[in-house]
């Protein structure tokens, strides 16, 4: 199962130009199975969450992207009371909750912020993104092999473009949050870039 890890949709992140229902259907004929939604510092309610699965072609996920002082971390299975800026925060109700968190395109800005204390927050990177240059991705890719979990991929989809650029492949059927949080955990997947 293709699902994309890595999606902004409009209004909800300011700088996407896709309809979420749009997205839904562009992935869907991309040859995606599925989407993850990850807004930037804010997350989806539920039964708006729900109407837009009832409605998309494709599994509909949702985790988000949060903006920290140590850069973008995508997190799954967080919830929205434990979104913070501070990194160590969130990473202590992560602990607690079992959430997962990757640090998101960690070869974008050219350093990396995290120390050998900090690193430990994160269970890996994102180590396809579908925005980012090749080389950003090869030394993502690198990162990753450092981590107790394999990399993931998203196509950090901001515009009809981009969508469909990158994913994450699973070997199982997943059908809910919980399932994609599993499939994580289990570290059973693997980036692609799918051009
Ligand atoms: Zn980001
Ligand atoms: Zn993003």
């Amino acid at each position: 199962m293709l699902v994309d890890l890595h999606c902004h949709t409009r209004p909800r992140s300011a700088c996407s130009a896709l309809e979420p229902i749009e997205l839904a259907y562009l992935a869907a004929e991309r040859g995606l199975d599925g989407i993850c939604l990850t807004e930037h510092d804010r997350s989806w309610a539920h039964d708006e969450l729900e109407a837009l699965r009832a409605a998309a072609p494709i599994a509909v996920f949702h985790a988000v992207e949060l903006t920290t002082d140590l850069g973008h971390i995508l997190a799954f299975g967080l919830p929205s009371t434990a979104f913070s800026a501070s990194a160590r925060e969130v990473a202590a109700v992560a602990e607690q909750c079992g959430a997962l968190l990757y640090l998101a395109h960690p070869a974008r800005d050219g350093l990396l912020r995290v120390t050998r204390e900090t690193v430990e927050y994160f269970v890996s990177v994102e180590s396809v993104n579908g925005s980012d240059s090749r080389l950003q991705n090869i030394a993502a890719a690198g990162l990753a092999k450092g981590f107790r979990l394999p990399g993931i991929g998203g196509s950090d989809a901001h515009t009809a473009d981009e969508v469909g650029r990158a994913a994450t492949r699973f070997a199982g059927r997943l059908t809910s949050d919980a399932d994609l949080l599993e499939a994580l955990r289990s570290g059973a997947y693997e980036a692609l870039l799918l051009g």
